[in-house]
């Protein structure tokens, strides 16, 4: 990944899946967080980096009123074909996020960007764009070839874990009192987290050798992720600085 650019800290717009993923079809990718900078004036300058991702020049933020959603406006206005695989159920196609996509497709597997890579066609009439919302680094931080019985198994949480936690809008990974996790077990968990990431990596050297020029794709795995920090684990029902935390990368195929 850092071969596309900079690693930069910035901060998601929301603390799950399904609000993050609005925001970024908005085309609110994550936030700089600046200081004394009139909300307005930074979306306006956020959303004029659109013209150098997708190689325009004359786009304002007024040419996405009144729908403000970004599928649509690069269908209709730009005439891309737009694509997403994601694989987090809570975003599954019959969502409301599914507007203004040529194809939506909910993943297999939670946990297979691989997957993804053998399902993505570029017609070569049309610019693509293309949404991929990878569930590597999302909850039980599983990889693809990792066997369910060996997932970790967490007391307490076995009803949501059942459903991919966010299956359940608000069924959340809420940290009940009685049965907390133990600190050695949230350290084997952020470390299977950042192993995810890394497993990540080499598919995404896989995607950059395969697609062409003409391309815009967003790859998100969405929000912050706690791990015992201030007492929480997870992420949703959660005020804590790290549930707004996430790297951002962005790059161009030279
Ligand atoms: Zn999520």
């Amino acid at each position: 990944m850092k071969k596309l650019g900079a690693v930069e800290r910035r901060w998601s717009y929301a603390s799950w899946t399904s609000p993050s993923h609005y925001n970024l079809l908005i085309g609110l990718l994550p936030h700089k967080s600046p200081r004394h900078v009139y909300a307005s004036e930074y979306y306006k300058t956020e959303f004029l980096k659109f013209n150098e991702r997708l190689g325009v020049e004359d786009l304002k933020f007024a040419s996405m009123v009144p729908r403000l959603y970004l599928p649509l406006f690069l269908k209709e206005s730009l005439g891309y074909q737009t694509n997403a695989r994601v694989s987090m159920p809570v975003l599954n196609p019959k969502t409301i996020l599914n507007q203004g996509f040529d194809s939506y497709k909910l993943m297999d597997k939670h946990n297979d960007m691989r997957a993804m890579l053998r399902d993505m066609p570029f017609p070569e009439e049309h610019p693509s764009f293309y949404l991929l919302n990878v569930g590597e680094t999302h909850y039980p931080y599983a990889l693809a070839d990792e066997p369910p019985e060996e997932w970790p198994r967490i007391s307490g949480v076995h009803g949501v874990f059942k459903y991919l936690d966010e299956h359940v809008p608000g069924g959340k990974l809420v940290a009940r009192k009685q049965k907390f996790f133990d600190t050695s077990k949230l350290e084997m968990l952020r470390k299977k987290q950042v192993r995810a990431v890394q497993s990540l990596d080499r598919v995404i050297e896989e995607l950059f050798d395969l697609v062409p020029k003409n391309t815009y794709i967003t790859i998100t795995a969405d929000h912050g992720e706690l791990f015992g920090e201030g007492g929480y684990f997870g992420h949703g029902p959660i005020q804590h600085e790290k549930v707004w935390e996430v790297p951002f990368v962005e790059g161009k195929l030279r």
